[in-house]
């Protein structure tokens, strides 16, 4: 369906919401992807087309995307939705992906995000604070540099603390730091038997992590997770 750019929230240097109105209401859970299609002048060999996750929540009208601007060689598709200005169109395909909040709202929850992987957890928040529903969270972010920060205002209103790993920290910064590993998400996240753990962001980052905590005795089952191929790093 046709998508009208509404506005563009600018988050860091790099990081910017795009704010669509459908031409019908957009359908769908909070997690969930949709694609968008914007034909573009001389289209590099990645194309027209991108998946992204929808970072709005389903109780408002628009629907937002959250992404970033490659410092190096931004892709066409980068470049023209950067360029988009306030009227003109994309198209946005319906809403899909099971990357939602399970239906047993008493499922204790692990959520590990990874730089801009954590758009389908801010979709979540929103929804929560939004509609008033409690979740058991414990969430973990990690970020190149502390400017990667996004969304903080969020966590706040969702009630959700968040513990933020900084790959790359500045001398002020009093907290975690260095790569996230399945240790921290261990140390930090309090996995119980029961507990299901959501980790999204850079393909390779989900693998590495999925792998060790499954090694470290986390159960398959208990890992979901949501890759976003396209990203190298955080
Ligand atoms: C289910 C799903 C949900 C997603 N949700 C999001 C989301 O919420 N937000 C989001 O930002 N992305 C999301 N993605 C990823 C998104 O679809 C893009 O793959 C990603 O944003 C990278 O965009 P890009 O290909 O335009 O590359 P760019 O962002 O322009 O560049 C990314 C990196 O690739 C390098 N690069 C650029 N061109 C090439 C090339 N031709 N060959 C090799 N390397 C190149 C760049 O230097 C840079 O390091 C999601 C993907 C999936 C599958």
């Amino acid at each position: 369906m046709k998508a009208t750019l509404h506005h563009v929230d600018t988050l860091t240097d790099s990081i910017k919401t795009f704010w669509f109105e459908p031409e019908q209401p957009l359908r769908f859970t909070a997690g969930q992807y949709t694609e968008l299609y914007l034909p573009h002048d001389n289209p590099d060999d990645r194309g027209e087309r991108r998946w992204f996750t929808i970072s709005s929540s389903p109780t408002k009208e628009l629907f937002s995307i959250t992404t970033k601007y490659a410092a190096e060689k931004p892709s066409t598709f980068k470049q023209a939705l950067f360029a988009m200005q306030p009227g003109d169109q994309a198209d946005a395909a319906e809403a899909m992906g099971d990357f939602v909040l399970p239906k047993l709202a008493q499922t204790p929850l692990v959520f590990v995000a990874g730089g801009i992987g954590l758009t389908p957890f801010h979709s979540m928040f929103e929804w929560l604070a939004d509609t008033g529903e409690r979740r058991d969270i414990n969430f973990l972010y990690a970020v190149r540099s502390e400017d990667d920060i996004v969304f903080q205002d969020t966590f706040e209103r969702a009630d959700i603390h968040a513990t933020i790993v900084i790959g790359e920290p500045s001398p002020d910064w009093g907290g975690l730091s260095g790569r996230l590993t399945a240790d921290t998400i261990q140390n930090y996240g309090n996995i119980s038997d029961d507990a299901l753990v959501y980790i999204s962001g850079p393909e390779g980052m989900i693998e590495t992590l999925k792998n060790d905590l499954i090694k470290a005795g986390v159960k398959k089952q208990q890992v979901v997770t949501d890759d976003f191929p396209g990203y190298t790093s955080l």
